[in-house]
């Protein structure tokens, strides 16, 4: 593998749990190692790569705008960050666009968002964050502190005060959490890095529910489930259940730094000059490539691919153990999968690795399946092969 690994390995924060792999160039659903190794990227860099790797309609844009405008700041506006509000606000409930540059970035953007709104309209007494167990909202003090994973926490007490966690899918248990100093609940639709746990559609009309009751504003956090992932551009689409205020990130730019949160103009009007903002956010760069995005996975033939390829995938795996043998359950939606194992998923991870599929592993039992969006059905049957050959 020449000297890449070992240059990281010395040089590199020892922060990350990673293969001793180093990949050189991606094409489509493809990786390649320096000596032209192939790997099928079942993670699509975490369901970031929607459109796979290099397309060349994005390598297009990407290189027109290089070659225009790279960064001006948000002291002033450019074309494609406007044009880029204007198609998320076209194609959600929302009216206005703050952009960032990651997942966590989003979610503190919503979290000040939702402190600000409260605290102009209601005063301060109404503060605190409902969240739930098992989530993942990110890494920095606001979004780790509405984790619901203590072995996060672990060494970087004390975290953001005011946070109740409730069990996902327990609507007494949301209701008995809630009350007027409540200014916000924040949740996945379906909880990504927890294992790929969809939220039920009862609990979140409850969730909603009880924040229009409680005036607390309902965040969603679909910086994983978005852009296209589950079949829809957002997985709330499903619901028919509208949040006050939508993270998005990952998959925006298609491997290019962007998030943004979208939101009413009542709501979002709060963020007044001064309030909240950030240098790179909403860059001319990755704003053209997430114009391209948008236009490529909101198609809704593309969506409804997406959905097929899926419903495809699912059944394929619970049809490769049927009795439940080594298979406990198939969970997700679209093309984000959760393979939960009855033992530890640790063998069939590293067999995976050896017949060069990558996946990743994000519980000890569980397998998540992200392909890029654009995966074929063939290389859906290679993957199932594969792994009805590993269950043997
Ligand atoms: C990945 C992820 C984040 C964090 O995104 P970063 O870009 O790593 O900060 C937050 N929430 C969810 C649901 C995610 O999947």
């Amino acid at each position: 593998m020449g000297y890449i690994v070992e240059m990281g390995e010395l040089f590199l924060a020892s922060n990350y749990k990673r293969e001793r792999l180093a990949f050189v160039k991606g094409l489509g659903t493809r990786l390649f190692t320096e000596d032209g190794e192939e790997y099928l990227d079942f993670t699509a860099g975490i369901a970031v790569c929607n459109l796979g790797h290099c397309h060349p309609a994005l390598i297009k844009v990407l290189k027109d705008q290089a070659e225009k405008l790279w960064h001006t700041s948000n002291l002033y506006y450019t074309e494609p960050q406007a044009r880029l509000a204007k198609r998320l606000v076209e194609l959600t409930f929302g009216e206005r666009v703050f952009f960032a540059n990651s997942g966590a970035e989003a979610v503190e953007a919503a979290l000040k968002l939702a402190r600000r709104y409260a605290f102009e309209t209601f005063g301060e007494k109404k503060y605190k964050f409902i969240a739930l167990e098992n989530s993942f909202h990110g890494r920095t003090y606001g979004a780790l502190s509405v984790t619901g994973q203590p072995h996060y926490w672990e060494g970087f007490k004390p975290l953001l005060e005011g946070v109740i966690f409730v069990a996902p899918n327990d609507e007494a248990s949301l209701e008995r959490a809630f009350n007027e100093e409540v200014c916000a609940l924040i949740l996945e639709p379906i909880q990504g890095e927890g294992g790929v746990y969809p939220l039920k559609r009862e609990f979140l009309e409850k969730a909603k529910e009880l924040c229009e009751k409680f005036k607390a504003l309902l965040i969603f956090d679909e910086i994983q489930t978005g852009i296209g992932r589950t079949g829809r551009l957002f997985a709330y689409e499903h619901f028919g259940i509208e949040p006050d205020i939508l993270c998005t990130s990952k998959a925006l730019a298609n491997g290019l730094p962007l998030s943004a949160i979208i939101a009413k103009n009542e709501i979002m009007q709060v963020l007044k000059p001064g309030t909240h903002a950030s240098t790179f956010g909403g860059n001319p760069i990755a704003s053209a490539v997430a114009l391209k995005v948008l236009e490529l996975v909101s198609e809704k033939t593309f969506l409804e691919e997406v959905s097929l390829k899926g419903r495809i995938l699912k059944e394929k795996i619970e049809k490769l153990d049927p009795d439940k043998k080594f298979i406990k359950e198939v969970r997700g939606e679209g093309l984000l999968i959760g393979i939960e194992f009855q033992q530890e998923a640790k063998y069939v991870y590293e067999r995976l690795l050896k017949h060069k599929i990558l996946v990743t592993q994000p519980k000890p039992k569980i397998i998540r399946l992200t392909p890029p969006l654009i995966v074929s059905y063939r290389e859906i049957d290679y993957f199932c092969n594969i792994l009805s050959k590993i269950l043997e």
